[in-house]
């Protein structure tokens, strides 16, 4: 497509995108609740609109891409019932809640790091928007459509849907929203209708992240944040909201509603929160969902160190590369024990697994089908090397039509895939049409050189900005598995020295080797076999 296009879940199809302020764009993501390590599904969710804020960049928007961070509110069911999911992590750990937040915050945004994430221009946490959040609250009292029931909140579902409609974003009608929230009414006493979710709730006294308000003492409901942070970083309208397809409902159906609610512009029909709602679809493992009553809910770190320790259950296929071992529970039952990862991951293996599917498709992971993304982000890293090393200055030309055409043609072609719904795995596949070229070019550099030179020049440019600013890959691993390699070299020739000097009883000079290596904590081990080396730190 020839100007971009995005999926928007609201009218359920491709609409042109067209931003409401050029240049400028405002993007509000979901972000995590930070009470557990960050999983394949955070990465995945992080990485998509990592995507869409470097392309608009690309593409020249000025973009404001908030991302909030929820620390308080969000109960362990997600709907209105049981105890706060970082509240319980605390009580768990033995931490202030604040603690729990700020860890998994921090541990959170290293992984993003590894996975060489941009970090949003703005991330606003929940707990520092209370009183912003009380006056959305009151507003929605005020404009009819919430009710104070014994110190909480509720948003009245069935009011509002009087005036606007309710299901609008998630395609459900109240009838059947009614239907299914009535299975679990435990907790929810104070509501007028189990389709009604909380905006601001009673604190129970263990609650410990309690704030004053008109209501008594409590803390807001989960999805009233992000109406507050988004309307007070973007404005009540706004380019792109985003999140993973799991917030849908009812988080984001809130969301619309909420805002609605707030501003209460019934004389509009232009009046939906965000213009543009995004959703990236999800992780399965083996065809599964992950979930850690499944065993499969491997964090980021577990990928990148290659170990995920879990008791074997039935589904689960034991392959060529698994360990297992012996494992006792706390009442001394003994159970077989699976590492689902037969090795670890790079960061950069991870983030290229996620991008060759395409966001609003569900992605099945495997090892087998991340090593299978290992060797295909190696080819693609020897190609950048080769492509950064071609030279072709003062080289006779004997111009390849068609080699010309797929090089010139390359960025308006990446940006055909792009501008069609962020669509990576096509660029992806596009990038592993030219590898050919590339390698050719590179043989072949050295007698004669079959493009353009200004041709090429561009090409190279075009492809090194897809690669590092559009797509955000770097060669770290391979840079640092080099290095190993060059240090190693070294070191063996400087063991090979050491063993000569000693052959001639040059004690002096094996010493002096042996000692200055230790300054540098390299300590050298001789045994039968020959001289080991460490790094002793
Ligand atoms: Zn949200």
């Amino acid at each position: 497509m020839k100007e971009l296009h995005v999926f928007n879940s609201l009218s359920r199809q491709k609409e042109l995108f067209t931003p409401i302020n050029p240049p400028f764009v405002g993007m509000y993501v979901c972000g995590p609740t930070v009470y557990g390590p960050a999983h394949l599904g955070h990465a995945r969710s992080a990485i998509t609109f990592d995507i869409v804020f470097r392309y608009l960049k690309f593409l020249g928007y000025k973009v404001r891409y908030v991302r909030n961070i929820t620390d308080v509110g969000h109960l362990v069911n997600d709907a209105d019932a049981g105890e706060s999911k970082i509240e319980k992590q605390a009580r768990l750990e033995r931490l202030e809640p604040m603690e729990v937040a700020q860890r998994y915050y921090n541990s959170y945004i290293e992984d993003l790091t590894a996975l060489n994430l941009q970090r949003p221009s703005i991330e606003p946490r929940a707990t520092g928007h209370i009183t912003e959040q009380i006056e959305a609250v009151e507003a929605i009292l005020a404009n009819g459509y919430a009710y104070e029931s014994n110190g909480s909140v509720y948003f009245d579902v069935a009011k509002y849907n009087e005036d606007y409609q309710y299901g609008k974003l998630s395609g459900r009608d109240l009838e059947n929203i009614l239907n299914t929230s009535r299975e679990n009414l435990v907790g929810q006493e104070g509501k007028r209708n189990p389709a009604d979710f909380a905006i601001w709730k009673k604190a129970d006294p263990e609650h410990i992240m309690r704030w004053n308000s008109p209501w008594g003492e409590g803390f807001p409901g989960w999805h009233i944040e992000c109406t507050v942070m988004s309307t007070k970083y973007l404005g009540t309208k706004y380019d792109i909201h985003g999140g993973g397809m799991d917030l849908l409902f009812p988080h984001h159906e809130a969301e619309i509603a909420q805002s609605n609610a707030c501003n209460h512009h019934l004389d509009t029909d232009d009046r939906d929160e965000a213009k543009y709602w995004l959703h990236n679809n999800m992780i399965t493992y083996e065809g599964k969902k992950m979930g850690k009553s499944l065993g499969n809910a491997i964090n980021l770190r577990g990928f990148f160190s290659g170990i995920h320790w879990t008791k074997l259950q039935d589904h689960m296929t034991v392959k060529e590369g698994m360990e297992l071992r012996d494992a006792q529970d706390e009442d001394g039952e003994n159970f077989k024990e699976i590492n689902l990862l037969s090795q670890a991951y790079t960061p950069m293996t991870i983030r290229f697994f996620i991008l060759q599917a395409h966001y609003r498709s569900t992605l099945d992971f495997s090892n087998e089908a991340l090593q299978a993304t290992e060797k295909a982000l190696k080819r693609m890293n020897e190609a950048i090397k080769r492509l950064q090393g071609i030279s072709h200055k003062g080289k006779m030309l004997a111009i390849n039509e068609e080699f010309e055409k797929n090089l010139s043609s390359f960025l308006e072609d990446v940006k055909e895939e792009l501008n069609d719904d962020f669509n990576t795995a096509r660029v992806i596949a596009r990038m592993f049409d030219t590898l050919s070229v590339i390698n050719q070019l590179y043989k072949e550099s050295k007698n004669i050189f079959a493009v353009n030179p200004d041709t090429f020049d561009k090409f190279r440019n075009d492809f090194l900005a897809v690669y590092q600013d559009i797509l955000g890959l770097r060669a770290e691993s391979e840079e640092a598995e080099e290095s190993n390699d060059l240090l190693d070299g070294v070191m063996q020739l400087l063991i090979a020295l050491r063993g000569d000097a000693r052959k001639e009883k040059n004690w002096a000079m094996s010493d002096t080797i042996r000692d200055e290596l230790a300054k540098l904590s390299v300590k050298l081990e001789d045994s039968a076999k020959g001289t080991d080396w460490f790094l002793d730190k």
